[in-house]
C-alpha cells in the first residue's frame, strides 16, 4: 500500500509518499507561498531534488503540482495516480470529538469543521487541503490524524484549569496538548526499545524540543498530562513562543506598548521566546555559537529554555510516581547535546544520570545515552510524524 501523508498550512502544504511495505518515504517535499506570487515546490524522489515553480492561487493547484511531480516520468516515484491507495491528512484539533485518527467522510468534516475555533489559524488550512485532495481525488480513502488525540486520555484533574468550571462546559475551554503523534510515536518506540510494550506501569517523559516544543508524561502508552495546553502557546518557552506565563501579564503588556489583544497575543506567538529573549534567533544553533562568542542573553535564552524543561521533567516524575524513562527528540531534542545534558544534570538522585561520551557521540536510530548503572534509561529517539499519520491511515482505509 502507498499512502501520501499531506500537511497543509495556510500558505504551504509539506507531503510524503510512504511505501507501507518498507514503511519509507519514496517522494517528498513541499510547496510554499500558495496564494501569493511566486509559489514553488520543492520536490525530492529518487535522489533527485526538483525545484518546480508553478502558479498556485490555492491549495488545489499545489496538490495537482504535487500529484504531477509524483508521477512525472524523469523526477517522479510512481507511474500512475492510481498507485496512491490512501491519503493521511494531519488535522490539528479532535477538540472533544475524536480520541483516535478518523476516516474522513461528510459528516466527521463537519465536526472537524465546526472545532475551527479551537485552532483558527491551522484547523481552517488543514480542512482547505483535505477538501482540495477529495475534490482532486474523490475515490481514494482520506483519513485525518490529529495533534490533540494522543492527549485524550489525560485524566480530568490533568485538563481542567483553575477557573469557574462553566467555562469549561459553556465553551469547552480546557488544556488539549498537541504534538500528540510525536509523543505517541516516541513512547511507543521507547517501549518497544525497553521491551516494556504491554506493560501499563511503564512510565515516560517525553520531550519533543523544536520550534516548538512540548513535554508529555505517558504511562502504559497513554498520555496522563502534557505542557502545551488550550493552544500551543503554553508550557515551555519555545523559538518564538512564551510559554506559561502569570495571565495578567497580557493586559499589562497591551497597556505598556499599546497593542491591542490579538497584537499581544502575537507578540507571544512571533516575538517572544528564545528569540525575543536572546535577540539573535529562534534556532538553537545560532544561540549556541552566540553563547560561545560570550552573549549574554543567548545564554540566558538557553538557561530560561533548559530550566523549564527541567522543571517539567521533575513535575511529571512526580505526576507519574516516577519514570522508567527520559525521552528525547525533534530537532533540538535531537541534535542538542547542551541542551539534553542542562535539563538532565544533577538528577542521579533521581536515577537519572546521563553518559556524557554517549551524549556527545550520537549513532543513527535509537542512541541509549544513559550511564553505566542509571536506573532510569535516557533515550534520544528521532520523530517520524509522518509514519504515525501513514500507519493510522493504512489501518483506518483497509
Ligand atoms: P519543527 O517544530 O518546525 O518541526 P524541528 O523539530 O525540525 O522543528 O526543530 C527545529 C529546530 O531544531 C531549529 O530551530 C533548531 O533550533 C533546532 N536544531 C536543528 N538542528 C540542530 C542542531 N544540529 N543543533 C542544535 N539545534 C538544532
Amino acid at each position: 500500500m502507498k499512502v501520501l501523508v499531506i500537511n497543509a498550512g495556510s500558505s504551504s502544504l509539506k507531503y510524503q509518499l510512504i511505501d507501507m511495505e518498507t514503511e519509507k518515504a519514496i517522494a517528498k517535499g513541499g510547496c510554499e507561498r500558495i496564494g501569493l506570487e511566486g509559489s514553488f515546490c520543492k520536490h525530492k524522489a529518487n535522489g533527485k531534488d526538483k525545484t518546480i515553480e508553478a502558479q498556485m492561487p490555492t491549495h488545489k493547484e499545489a496538490i495537482q503540482v504535487v500529484l504531477d511531480a509524483l508521477v512525472d516520468k524523469e523526477y517522479g516515484a510512481i507511474s500512475s495516480m492510481d498507485e496512491i491507495d490512501a491519503v493521511g491528512h494531519r488535522i490539528v484539533h479532535s477538540g472533544e470529538e475524536f480520541n483516535d485518527s478518523v476516516l474522513l467522510t461528510d459528516e466527521t468534516m463537519a465536526t472537524i469543521e465546526s472545532l475551527s475555533e479551537l485552532a483558527p489559524l491551522h484547523q481552517p488550512a488543514n480542512i482547505i487541503g483535505v477538501k482540495a485532495c477529495k475534490a482532486i481525488m474523490p475515490n481514494v480513502p482520506m483519513v485525518g490524524v490529529f495533534d490533540t488525540a494522543f492527549h485524550s486520555s489525560m485524566p480530568e484533574k490533568a485538563y481542567i484549569y483553575g477557573i469557574p468550571y462553566e467555562a469549561y462546559k459553556d465553551y469547552k475551554i480546557r488544556r488539549y496538548g498537541f504534538h500528540g503523534t510525536s509523543h505517541r510515536f516516541v513512547s511507543n518506540e521507547a517501549a518497544k526499545y525497553l521491551g516494556r510494550e504491554n506493560d501499563e506501569n511503564f512510565k515516560v517523559v517525553t520531550l519533543h524540543l523544536g520550534n516548538g516544543s512540548s513535554i508529555s508524561a505517558v504511562k502504559g502508552g497513554k498520555s496522563i498530562d502534557t505542557s502545551m495546553s488550550f493552544t500551543p502557546l503554553g508550557g515551555v518557552p519555545m523559538g518564538t513562543r512564551s510559554g506559561d506565563m502569570d495571565p495578567a501579564i497580557v493586559e499589562f503588556l497591551a497597556n505598556k506598548y499599546n497593542m491591542t489583544l490579538a497584537e499581544t497575543l502575537n507578540y507571544l506567538n512571533k516575538k517572544s521566546g528564545v528569540s525575543g529573549l536572546s535577540g539573535v534567533s529562534s534556532d538553537f544553533r545560532d544561540l549556541r555559537s552566540a553563547a560561545a562568542e560570550g552573549n549574554h542573553r543567548a545564554q540566558l535564552a538557553l538557561d530560561v529554555f533548559t530550566y523549564s524543561c527541567r522543571k517539567y521533567l521533575g513535575a511529571y516524575a512526580a505526576a507519574l510516581g516516577g519514570v522508567d524513562c527520559v525521552v528525547f527528540t525533534a530537532g533540538i531534542g535531537e541534535h542538542d547535546g547542551g541542551v539534553r545534558k542542562s535539563i538532565v544534570t544533577d538528577m542521579e538522585y533521581m536515577g537519572i544520570c546521563l553518559d556524557e561520551a554517549k551524549n556527545d557521540n550520537l549513532t543513527d536510530g535509537i542512541c541509549d545515552i544513559t550511564a553505566d548503572g542509571g536506573k532510569v534509561k535516557i533515550l534520544v529517539i528521532p520523530t517520524n510524524e509522518e509514519l504515525v499519520i501513514a500507519r493510522d491511515t493504512e489501518r483506518l482505509a483497509k
